[in-house]
């Protein structure tokens, strides 16, 4: 596989992820995880897979799911906040119904002020993964791992291809992400 798609195999660190479940990842500094579940699939489909995430590699997809990871955590930070207020509100507001209106309006000038941040690199992240799971899948038939890689996609669940595997800085392929 290594020689079809030109990539020096070696160099990769290969983790194994001790569940039944299917999926692996590509993380950054040339990580390779996979689960126990797709080891258990025949030579072809777990060629197919490995396939997909050298595509990640070649791609640089880690490096790119990293650096946006961190766009985000801004973001994130102003959600927690957001939600602590919120919280805050909800214990107040009993007390202090005075307070109630004035509560209101300071979570909705927040939404609209501070809150696109989140949203945007919210976004920002999901088009990020989209497009990288494309260009690997690309990747992929590119080696000659078409056919393989789609007789795996269809052995999954119509709703298998949605949401994370792995940690920050990974992309990843399996059966509850791709
Ligand atoms: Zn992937």
């Amino acid at each position: 596989m290594g020689r079809r798609a030109s990539f020096d195999t070696s160099r990769l660190a290969l983790f194994v992820h001790e569940t039944a479940e299917l999926n692996a990842a590509a993380g950054a500094a040339r990580l390779l995880f996979v689960t126990e579940g797709a080891l258990r699939r025949t030579d072809s489909e777990l060629e197919a897979l490995l396939a997909h995430e050298l595509g990640h590699h070649r791609g640089l997809h880690p490096i790119a799911t990293t650096i946006v990871w961190w766009l985000a955590l801004p973001g994130e930070l102003l959600a927690h906040i957001f939600a602590a207020l919120r919280r805050l509100g909800g214990r107040l507001s009993p007390r202090l119904p005075a307070l109630t209106p004035i509560l209101a309006v300071v979570l909705v000038i927040w939404q609209l002020c501070v809150m696109w941040l989140y949203y945007v690199g919210k976004v920002l992240m999901q088009r990020t993964a989209r497009v990288s799971e494309f260009v690997a899948d690309g990747a992929a038939v590119q080696w000659g791992y078409g056919a393989e890689l789609l007789a795996l996609y269809r052995t999954l669940p119509d709703d298998a291809r949605c949401g994370p595997y792995g940690p920050p800085g990974t992309a990843s392929i399996g059966s509850s992400a791709f």
